[in-house]
């Protein structure tokens, strides 16, 4: 189990899902032919270029298009939500073109139907499950959530607080938002409706900044804290656990500048892939034996991420795609930024 632990350490685990098809892909569906072919018992996707060719990609955890939130939760979440009890920083990142499932993944509260919950809900959920559970330790957990836009950071919990700094530790190089909101979660219940509301802000501020949401990214993060239920007040401190979690939902990672566009736009674009190519940046450098100099500090996004990516943090990376044929090279790239986190 030790050695288990000693090898995903560090290293960042990419799992793959396909959306299913949409009302609209579904239509006549005669000429719609799936580009990918999903082989999850042997971990690999196959992308057909046509009749012909094809390319293939190994990942650690393949989910094809059936599999239900709960199984993402289970082979992904869950054991970043474990090593974060035990008071390890742990990551889940959601990547992948506008409309291939990474909100739904991610932050999909399921007021209708809960089994759409998705992973930040079912975090919640299970930590609260297992304090409940707890014999040994009283828990506490903590929620922040900003939206990053144009690398401004913005409190969801707080709309009007828009412009919040990253401040870093100079003793424990620890990353912090001087001046965030932090609540402290009752339940799960007043969990969601904290992400109701913070939902809505999230789109009034993108209408404000004219931004649509696919432009932003979204991390919520959730602090525990664990203290034994027996330990003398102020004195067994060491006792205490502290882990974070990120769960991050990325902007959408298709080449927006493709288009050519200009002023706004322009910017908007060049920010976004900045925190994107930097973020693959530092998953590339995890990759190597010996990392040496991470350039987490090229954009916000790493900055923050830092104590909670690489290192002795757990980090699960869903890459998202759709089925369709029309967006071949963007599911070409989603899956080769995969492959590239992958590669030692
Ligand atoms: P993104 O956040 O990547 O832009 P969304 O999460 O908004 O994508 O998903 C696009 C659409 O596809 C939404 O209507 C969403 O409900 C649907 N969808 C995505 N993934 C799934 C899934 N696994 N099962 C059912 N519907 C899905
Ligand atoms: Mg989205």
């Amino acid at each position: 189990k030790a050695k288990k632990e000693e090898q995903l350490a560090g290293r960042v685990r990419v799992v793959v899902r396909l959306r299913p098809r949409t009302a609209d892909e579904t239509k006549g569906d005669k000429d719609f032919a799936d580009v990918v072919f999903m082989e999850p018992e042997i971990k690999r996707v196959t992308l057909k270029k046509n009749h012909w060719e094809t390319d293939s990609y190994f990942y650690d955890t393949v989910l094809p298009d059936h599999a239900s939130q709960k199984k993402v939760y289970e082979t992904v979440t869950q054991p970043v939500v474990e090593s974060v009890l035990q008071g390890y920083n742990g990551t889940v990142l959601a990547y992948g073109q506008t409309g291939t499932g990474k909100t739904h993944t991610l932050a999909n509260i399921g007021l209708e139907d809960k089994s759409a919950r998705g992973m930040m809900v079912r975090a919640v959920e299970d930590l609260f499950e297992k304090a409940v559970a707890d014999t040994e330790y009283n828990t506490s957990i903590k929620l922040s959530y900003v939206q990053m836009y144009m690398e401004m950071v913005q409190d969801l919990l707080r709309p009007e607080n828009a412009n919040i700094t990253l401040y870093e530790d100079p003793d424990t190089k620890e990353v912090t938002m001087p001046g965030v909101e932090e609540v402290m979660l009752d339940n799960l219940d007043h969990c969601i409706s904290i992400m109701e509301v913070a939902s809505k802000s999230r789109v009034v501020a993108n209408q404000k900044m004219n931004a649509s949401s696919s432009r932003s990214h979204a991390l919520m993060i959730l602090t525990v804290l664990r203290q034994p239920k027996d330990a003398d007040k102020g004195e067994n401190i060491v006792l205490l656990r502290r882990g974070k979690l990120y769960l991050a939902d990325l902007a959408g990672s298709e080449r927006i500048n493709k288009s050519g566009s200009a002023g706004h736009m322009a910017d908007e674009a060049k920010s976004i892939n900045l925190s994107l190519t930097t973020l693959g940046k530092c998953i590339n450098c995890l990759t190597e034996p010996n990392p040496g100099h991470i350039p987490y500090r090229e954009s916000k996004l790493t900055r923050l991420l830092k104590d909670s990516f690489g290192g002795s943090a757990r980090t699960s990376l869903i890459i998202t795609i759709g089925p369709n044929p029309e967006h071949f090279q963007e599911t070409l790239s989603t899956l080769q930024f995969g492959q590239r986190a992958l590669k030692v």
